[in-house]
């Protein structure tokens, strides 16, 4: 008789999102005559720029055609579109990370959740406290956190890393030592980043203690500041120590399209065994590649039109981080991030906590963020806003909550 995976019954219900939904589906329907505007989820709302279209509909055509069409892809990713990435994301910014030290993938979330697979469930891990939810229930998973304590909302045999105004929410160093760490910078839910040199204090620290970062850089597009790094592989020792996660979803808006990929350095071993070749080996098995018409539209962002119509797109979402971020500040509020990523952390007012202030905003001000306290203990009285929606409404949104 079959078993199921037991680890599964271990997860908590991941409530953050169905609850807000709840919650706003019946205070519309109590109140049909008002319009509420969404900066809760943090999904693009901005069309595919012109550069990627035209090259979603040539790719489109050549499949039509049977001297152009392609049937699977490449296991690790087609070389045009690898070697774009090793150019434009790595070497041009001093970077040494090879073609074939890139592996192409449908995007960073199934990346950040299977990366853990290649490691023994002996390990240790890390995590930034609030924190994007994967990594830890990937882990659960597989049988690596231990117990759940749901009075804290936390695992027994997880390092948890608070992120607080004390901290500038960047983690300091544990007291515990981790075997895998895993980073997420510039950050989702806090929108804080971290500098070159803070990073370096970590590369060293993995190096120093034999542990592996993962780090997530799915919001390296939006970085305004020139201390702060796109890639863990400008720290010098990186190679040995790292991984990187990168993903078109926020860079491009393809959270539709689907896009992402890991790096994987050569130099990175465990013993004999390079961790290269067993992600190899699992991409290999367990993923057939991306779609052709979708790598082409990938190597369009790396095209001069893809970046100036690109650059434009972010733009306009930090645009709306700074509305936010000036708007809520001169209200009183107690705000951060929005500077390097696409969204503003702001502390409840009054004491609140975070879902009392979430209620409280949908009441008064018509608008959704995301409770802080989903996120993990230390998110508990703050709140997530995100850029990602249109100006017209992030300005009444804005206004509104000022006028609370
Ligand atoms: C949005 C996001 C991703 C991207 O996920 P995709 O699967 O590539 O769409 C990865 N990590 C974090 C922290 C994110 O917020």
């Amino acid at each position: 008789m079959y078993k199921i995976n037991e680890n599964y019954l271990k997860l908590p219900g991941s409530y953050l999102f169905s609850t807000i939904g709840k919650k706003v589906n019946a205070y519309a329907a109590a109140h049909p005559d008002k319009k509420i505007i969404r900066l809760g989820i943090g999904d693009v709302t901005q069309p595919l720029v012109p550069a990627v279209i035209d090259a979603l509909h040539s790719a489109v055509e050549e499949m039509g055609d049977a001297a152009t069409f392609r049937g699977y892809a490449p296991d690790l990713g087609y070389d045009f579109l690898r070697n774009a990435i090793a150019e434009n994301d790595y070497k041009a910014r001093g970077c040494e990370i090879s073609a074939d030290e890139i592996f192409i993938s449908d995007g960073a979330k199934c990346d950040s959740g299977n990366i853990q697979e290649i490691f023994s469930l002996d390990n240790r891990i890390a995590v930034c406290d609030p924190v994007y939810p994967v990594y830890v229930d990937t882990n659960v998973m597989a049988g690596r956190t231990g117990t759940y304590d749901p009075g804290r909302g936390t695992w027994s045999n997880v390092i948890y890393m608070p992120c607080t105004a004390e901290n500038d929410f960047t983690p300091d160093l544990p007291e515990e030592t981790p075997d895998i760490i895993y980073l997420c910078f510039p950050n989702n839910p806090t929108g804080a980043a971290i500098t070159k040199s803070q990073l370096q204090e970590w590369v060293d620290y993995a190096n120093r203690t034999g542990a592996v970062i993962i780090f997530d850089a799915a919001y390296e597009a939006y970085i305004s500041r020139e201390e702060v790094p796109h890639s863990i592989y400008e720290c010098q020792g990186a190679r040995n120590c790292a991984i990187e996660l990168r993903s078109f979803s926020k860079k491009a808006g393809f959270t539709g399209v689907r896009l992402g990929f890991t790096v994987i350095p050569r130099e990175l071993r465990s013993g004999e065994v390079s961790l290269h070749s067993l992600w190899a080996r699992r991409h290999g098995t367990k993923y057939n590649g991306a779609p052709y018409i979708v790598q082409r539209a990938g190597e369009a962002v790396y095209s001069q039109e893809g970046k100036t119509q690109l650059e434009q797109q972010i733009a306009y979402y930090m645009k709306n981080a700074a509305y936010i971020y000036q708007g809520l500040r001169d209200a009183g509020y107690t705000v951060s991030g929005g500077v390097d990523a696409p969204y503003i952390w702001l502390k409840a007012p009054g004491g609140m906590s975070s879902w009392e202030f979430f209620d409280c905003l949908l009441e008064n001000a018509n608008v959704v963020g995301t409770p802080g306290s989903g996120f993990g203990p230390s998110g508990e009285t703050y709140f997530r806003l995100t850029a990602f929606g249109s100006y017209e409404n992030t300005v009444e949104a804005v206004d509104r909550i000022r006028a609370m």
